[in-house]
């Protein structure tokens, strides 16, 4: 196992173990995360489940689908 500190991509502080315990693929910093919103971007689409063509359409089903956010690093003055 790894015991590798990680740095955050956005301020470049280590992220605390405790963090990275409960989210081994942060990338993120506490403080930054909450800036950001998170390390991922959340969306949801539709999925029409009726045939393609019909007329019957079926809006029953949704997808979450979760994308990595990209980060900007902070600019160090
Ligand atoms: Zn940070």
């Amino acid at each position: 196992m790894s015991t590798e500190e990680q740095e955050c991509h956005r301020c470049g502080e280590p992220i605390p173990p405790r963090r990275l315990q409960v989210l081994p693929n942060t990338r993120l910093c506490l403080d930054c995360s909450q800036a950001v919103g998170g390390d991922f971007e959340t969306y949801v689409i539709s999925e029409n489940t009726g045939k393609p063509g019909s007329l019957k359409k079926n809006y029953g089903s949704w997808k979450v689908k979760r994308k990595l956010r990209s980060i900007a690093p902070l600019e160090k003055k």
